[in-house]
């Protein structure tokens, strides 16, 4: 039986913590679709096809993940693909709180649906997009934490928004 799980994100940008996890999801999993979402919470600084091309150029390189926009609920998403589970990541035990109501929810909503978590990589474990926005901002060097494809574009952004 093929397996096809849906690893969903904001990624504004995508960073090594998220490819971290798709490098090793993909292992995990025949097929692993990245879905890109809008959060309502969140005002991003890259629009959802900047987003979405690249994280499509950061993992052109794994044969079986494949990368889409999507609105909506996850689990809707996830059963329109034909996939059985949602990836996630996991950093800290302040990610916990958040993730377990989140899968609580998504389990209420569609019980056939898994969520299944990955630890960050201990390296990984403190890095987030808003973190490395607000480094971009006061012009840190982000290179140890950014695939270099993200670096130039969001170096053009930074500067023109206080986005989050
Ligand atoms: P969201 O807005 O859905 O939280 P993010 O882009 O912030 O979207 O994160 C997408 C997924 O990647 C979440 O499961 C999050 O826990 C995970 N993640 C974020 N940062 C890291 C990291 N440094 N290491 C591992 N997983 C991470």
């Amino acid at each position: 039986m093929s397996r096809t799980a849906v690893y969903t994100g904001t990624f504004d940008p995508v960073h090594l913590g998220h490819l971290d996890i798709i490098e090793r999801g993909c292992k995990v999993f025949d097929r692993l679709i990245v879905a890109v979402g809008i959060n309502p919470d969140k005002s991003p600084l890259l629009t959802i096809d900047e987003r979405v091309a690249l994280l499509r150029e950061v993992t052109a390189r794994f044969g079986n993940v494949t990368v889409e926009p999507f609105t909506g609920l996850a689990v809707h998403f996830v059963k329109q693909v034909g996939g059985t589970c949602m990836l996630r990541g996991l950093r800290t035990t302040s990610d916990l709180e958040y993730e377990f109501t989140m899968s609580l929810a998504n389990m209420t909503l569609d019980p056939e649906i898994e969520t299944v978590f990955l630890m960050a990589k201990d390296i990984y474990s403190h890095l987030s997009s808003s973190l490395l926005k607000q480094i971009a901002a006061f012009g840190g060097d982000l290179g140890k934490f950014l695939p270099e494809q993200a670096l130039s574009i969001i170096k053009g952004k930074v500067g023109s928004t206080g986005a989050r």
